[in-house]
């Protein structure tokens, strides 16, 4: 089952971003450590008292140019409405209730979705002004709480609130052994081809296991290789319904499909090469930081010569370059070539993404690795690793002890990465590696 999903919807610069980064902490920051990745997260997991839910910040949904306020806020909403099981409205008490929280409260009553109201920019403590009472106007069923997300207060009572009007997955332990895989790919790579093949087999039990979402349908098969779950496979076998829908929900149903998987698997349609389209939806599943395989589909219509697997490998590794990490297999959904060795892959690449190397082995490749190439310095001062421990898996997740970050540079960072992955593989996982700095500073080259 799901987790469930919360969205926060609003007008621009009621805070929307700030809650988000509040409640999902460190997540964020982590994220940012990861070379070349910019681009802001509008999806991550948060949780409060040990319950998981993924929270949705609707307001980092790109506008088209020429939509209105009020159009791309009746956008966020529609895809608030469409993706949660949850919608927290956020109104700012500073400027108080104006036309457009009216007319967006209209449309998200009219859903039949729980809706949590909230009142942000609340700053002091124990003195709700004035003005937070013209929200009780909504006539939402939940009373408007007051928040500050600049502060934090409210939180509790608003994360209090979610738990609530969620319902949470009790089997928990039914999911142990099973790995999330996700099927990623731009439409007619040939996502459900390859699911029904994959499933196809006689020793194969296939089960829909309906979600919380509406029209996320997640299909578990249990086989030779091992319990696997299917993620989201509505969307998938019932194509029709997502093609009329937005172009920007089939992104974001793609992201939280993401969010939850242990593997993705991104499809390409070997005609076509790799898109653009293929490398931001690969970039979905490296941003997250997830297992992937890059499934090079419909081989079968390729004219192959001795050569042809090695250059297209190239052609791949070029356009991908951010995930070299990530093995390539060949496969024919149509003709069932290699697709049943796409399950050995996923349990190699999830298995590497769980692994967890001891500090002191880490220490000793540090060890080994500074020595053979001598860590950068600048303007008399040189880089000092202290030493290094793993932190978390899925994915493998380093900390490095430093005496300054500015002199840990990006080019020294990759190589310590190689150094890791010459050791032990971790194929097909991203790693991420945290550099802090610690202590004295003195250490003069
Ligand atoms: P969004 O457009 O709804 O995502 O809004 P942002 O999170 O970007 O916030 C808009 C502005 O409001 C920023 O300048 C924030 O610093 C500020 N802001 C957010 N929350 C609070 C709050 O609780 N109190 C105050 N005083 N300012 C806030
Ligand atoms: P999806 O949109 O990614 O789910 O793609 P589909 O599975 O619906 O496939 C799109 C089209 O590609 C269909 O016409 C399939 O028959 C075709 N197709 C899928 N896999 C293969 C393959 O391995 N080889 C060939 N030649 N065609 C395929």
């Amino acid at each position: 089952m799901p987790k469930p999903t919360v969205a926060i919807v609003g007008r621009p610069n009621v805070g929307k971003s700030t809650l988000f980064n509040k409640i999902i902490g460190e997540r964020r920051s982590i994220v940012e450590d990861t070379p070349g990745v910019t681009r802001d997260r509008i999806y991550a997991e948060a949780e409060w008292c040990g319950k998981k839910f993924l929270l949705i910040d609707t307001g980092g949904i790109e506008p088209k140019s020429e939509d209105t306020i009020l159009k791309q806020m009746r956008n966020q909403a529609e895809i608030a409405i469409a993706t949660a099981n949850v919608i927290v409205f956020m109104c700012d008490v500073r400027a108080g209730l104006v036309a457009d929280d009216r007319d967006i409260a209209i449309m998200l009553k009219k859903s039949g979705k729980p809706i949590i109201p909230i009142i942000n920019k609340v700053d002091r403590v124990g003195e709700l002004p004035y003005e937070f009472y013209e929200f009780y106007e909504l006539g939402f069923e939940r009373e408007p709480i007051a928040v500050s997300s600049l502060h934090g207060t409210g939180s509790g009572d608003l994360l209090d609130a979610i738990l609530e009007e969620c319902d949470f997955p009790d089997d928990t332990a039914d999911d142990e052994g099973v790995i999330n895989v996700a099927v990623i790919g731009k439409p007619n790579a040939g996502k459900s081809s390859i699911i029904n093949r994959m499933c196809a087999e006689e020793r194969v039990i296939v089960s829909d296991v309906a979600g919380t979402t509406r029209d996320a349908v997640d299909t578990r098969v249990e086989n030779e290789y091992g319990v696997y779950n299917f993620i989201d496979t509505a969307g998938i076998r019932r194509q029709a319904k997502v093609e009329d829908r937005i172009e920007k929900f089939s992104v974001i149903r793609a992201n939280m499909a993401v969010e939850r998987a242990d593997v993705c698997l991104l499809m390409i349609d070997a005609g076509d090469g790799v898109t653009e389209q293929d490398e931001r939806i690969a970039g979905l599943a490296h941003e997250a930081g997830k297992a992937c395989i890059i499934v090079i589909n419909k081989w079968d219509s390729i004219d192959k010569d001795n050569s042809t697997t090695n250059s297209y490998n190239k052609k791949v590794r070029t356009a991908l370059s951010y995930m070299p990490y990530a093995p390539i297999i060949y496969v024919s959904a149509l003709t069932g070539q290699r697709v049943m060795g796409i399950y050995e892959l996923i349990n190699k690449v999830y298995e590497q993404s769980r692994k967890r190397i001891s500090t002191g082995t880490l220490n000793d490749l540090l060890n080994d690795a500074t020595t053979r190439v001598q860590p950068p310095s600048d303007k008399g001062r040189r880089l000092k690793i202290y030493y290094m421990t793993q932190t978390s898996v899925a994915p493998p997740t380093f900390v490095i002890f430093c005496n300054s970050e500015e002199l840990f540079h990006f080019s020294y960072r990759r190589y310590i990465e190689n150094c890791l992955r010459d050791a032990f593989g971790f194929e097909g996982t991203p790693i991420r590696i945290i550099i802090r700095q610690k202590g004295d500073d003195s250490t003069r080259a």
